[in-house]
C-alpha cells in the first residue's frame, strides 16, 4: 500500500515538472545540494519499522542538506510530535491527510518563486490543510486521490481499492493509523483497470489494508470483494489480476468460484497471525484456526497447487509452547509455501500493549527462526515441484550477474521474472536475442530452486530459462 501511494506522490511531482529519484539512499552516498524536497512514507507496523523510519529521517537530513523533508504515512499519523521535534526542516503530514501531497508541488513552486534559497517546512504547511476533520472523523481525506497511472519502480501495475479497517485486532496499530474502512467505487476501479488494459499492462495487483471489508458503489448497488472481482472479470478481456493480501474470510465459496478464472493469479497471501484458537481470540481476530484451514482448502481446490503465503506473529503475550505448536500444525495442514514471521511488537495505543505474560525476546526469536526455517523448506519443496514446468510470467529487471556461485556465473546477462504462482525466477539471457521489456509477458521453464538464496532470505529464489 505504501509503495503504491509513494508511486502516486511521485507521479504528481513528475507531472508538475519535478525530477524524481526513487532509488534507495545509502549511508556511503555523497551529500547532494541540488535536492529541494524529500518525501518519506513511513510504516508503523512494528517498533522496528518506526526505528527504521527515524534512521532514514536522520540519513535524509544529512544527505540532502538543502531539502525539506516531508514525513507522512502511518508513523507520521501516530507520532507526529516526536517526528517534527527531530529537526526544523521536517514537515509532518499525518497519514490520514497524505492526499494533501497532491497540492505540495504548487506550494513549492510558489515558495521558490517568491524567494530564492532553500525551502522551509512552513512553506508546505502554510495555506491550511484541513487535518483536523480527518483526525476527528478518523477517516482518511480523499484516500484514492494518489492513484498512480504510471509506475516508476514497479513492473506490474497496482490499484488501491480499499484503505483503513473497521476491526480492532488487539495488536494492530494500522487501523489506528489508517482510520475507518473506505473503498474505491467499483465503477472507478473498473475504469482504472480498463485504462491499464488499454495501455498494455498485463497484470494489476489489487491492494488494500483489508480487502475483506471492500464495499464499493456500482450505480445503485454496493459490491463486496467478490462482486468487484466478478465485475472486473466480466468487463475486461486480457489483464491478469492478483491480490496483494486477503483475509481468511475473503476466501468465501463465491470468491473461490470466481478465482477459477485463469486470469486470477494462483497466489494468495493470507493474514493469519496464529494457529491457536486461544491466541486468535486474544488477538481479537474474527476467525478460528479451522476457518483458516477451510479457506486454504477452498483456495487449493479452486487453483491447482497455488502459492499460499501468510503472516504469523510469534510470541504474542501468553503464547505457550502448545499454542505455538498448534500454529506449526496449522501451517503444515494448510500447505503454506511461504511464511512471513514477525516477532510480536507491542504497539502503544493498542490493547495488547499491556497484555501479560510477555514472552521473552529469546523465545520470540527462537519461534521466528523455526517459522523461517519452515518457510524456506516449504518454498524449496514448492519450487522443486515445478521443475520442468513452463509458467507464464511477467518480465522484471535485467542486470549483469555480480559474482559467480549458485546457478549463474559472473558477468552474464540476467533477467528477473515473476511467474503467475509467485516464483521469482532468474534467467540467463542469450546475448544474441532481444531482451524482453519490463512488464512484458514471457514463458519461463523452472529449472531449479536456488536453495542458498532461499535460506538466506533473498527474493530471487529459482533459476529458469525462457521458452
Ligand atoms: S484486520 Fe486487524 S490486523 Fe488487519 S488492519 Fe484491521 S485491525 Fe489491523
Amino acid at each position: 500500500m505504501n509503495q503504491i501511494e509513494s508511486e502516486g506522490a511521485a507521479e504528481v511531482f513528475s507531472e508538475a515538472g519535478f525530477r524524481i529519484d526513487m532509488s534507495p539512499i545509502a549511508a556511503k552516498d555523497d551529500a547532494r545540494q541540488d535536492v529541494c524536497v524529500c518525501i518519506l512514507n513511513t510504516c508503523a507496523v512494528t517498533t522496528k519499522a518506526e526505528q527504521k523510519a527515524r534512521r532514514t529521517v536522520r540519513l535524509l537530513l544529512k544527505k540532502f542538506p538543502n531539502a525539506i523533508l516531508i514525513v507522512t504515512g502511518c508513523y507520521a499519523q501516530l507520532s507526529a510530535k516526536e517526528i517534527s521535534e527531530m529537526d526544523k526542516r521536517i514537515c509532518v503530514l499525518p497519514g490520514l491527510a497524505k492526499s494533501a501531497l497532491g497540492g505540495v508541488p504548487q506550494k513549492i513552486k510558489s515558495a521558490l518563486g517568491l524567494r530564492h534559497g532553500a525551502l522551509e517546512a512552513s512553506d508546505i504547511l502554510e495555506g491550511g490543510f484541513d487535518f483536523e476533520s480527518s483526525q476527528k472523523s478518523h477517516v482518511a481525506i480523499a484516500p484514492f486521490e494518489l492513484l498512480p497511472k504510471t509506475f516508476f519502480s514497479h513492473s506490474r501495475a497496482s490499484l488501491k481499492i480499499q484503505d483503513g479497517c473497521d476491526n480492532n485486532c488487539s495488536y494492530c496499530a494500522i487501523h489506528l493509523a489508517r482510520g475507518k474502512s473506505v473503498s474505491l467505487d467499483a465503477a472507478l476501479a473498473l475504469e482504472r483497470i480498463l485504462d491499464l488494459e488499454r495501455e498494455g499492462h498485463n497484470e494489476v495487483v489489487l491492494t488494500g489494508v483489508n480487502v475483506a471489508q471492500y464495499l464499493g458503489k456500482f450505480g445503485e448497488k454496493t459490491l463486496d470483494i467478490s462482486g468487484l472481482l466478478e465485475l472486473i472479470l466480466s468487463r475486461t478481456k486480457k489483464i491478469a489480476l492478483r491480490f496483494s493480501s486477503i483475509y481468511p474470510e475473503t476466501a468465501s465459496a463465491r470468491f473461490c468460484d470466481l478465482i477459477k478464472d485463469e486470469r486470477v493469479m494462483p497466489h494468495f497471501h493470507l493474514s493469519v497471525q496464529s494457529g491457536s484458537d486461544a491466541i486468535l481470540k486474544r488477538m481479537n481476530r474474527r476467525y478460528a484456526r479451522q476457518d483458516v484451514i477451510e479457506a486454504c482448502r477452498r483456495l487449493g481446490d479452486a487453483k491447482k497447487n497455488p502459492f499460499l503465503a501468510c503472516d504469523i506473529i510469534a510470541g504474542f503475550p501468553g503464547e505457550t509452547e502448545k499454542d505455538f505448536s498448534d500454529t506449526m500444525d496449522m501451517l503444515e495442514s494448510c500447505g503454506f509455501t511461504d511464511v512471513h514471521a514477525f516477532a510480536f511488537s507491542p504497539r502503544r495505543g493498542t490493547d495488547a500493549f499491556s497484555f501479560a505474560p510477555k514472552i521473552p525476546e529469546r523465545i520470540k526469536d527462537e519461534r521466528v527462526k523455526i517459522l523461517n526455517e519452515f518457510s524456506s523448506a516449504r518454498k524449496i519443496k514448492y519450487i522443486e515441484s515445478f521443475v520442468g514446468n513452463v509458467r507464464p510470467a511477467i518480465a522484471e529487471s535485467v542486470h549483469r550477474s555480480q559474482a559467480s556461485g549458485g546457478a549463474i556465473p559472473a558477468g552474464k546477462k540476467i533477467m528477473r521474472a515473476l511467474t503467475d504462482n509467485f516464483i521469482h525466477a532468474e534467467i540467463l539471457l542469450d546475448e544474441k536475442y532481444v531482451t524482453p521489456k519490463e512488464g512484458e509477458r514471457v514463458r519461463v521453464k523452472i529449472l531449479c530452486a536456488q536453495k542458498e538464496k532461499i535460506i538466506a532470505g533473498q527474493e530471487w529464489e529459482a533459476f529458469g530459462e525462457l521458452q
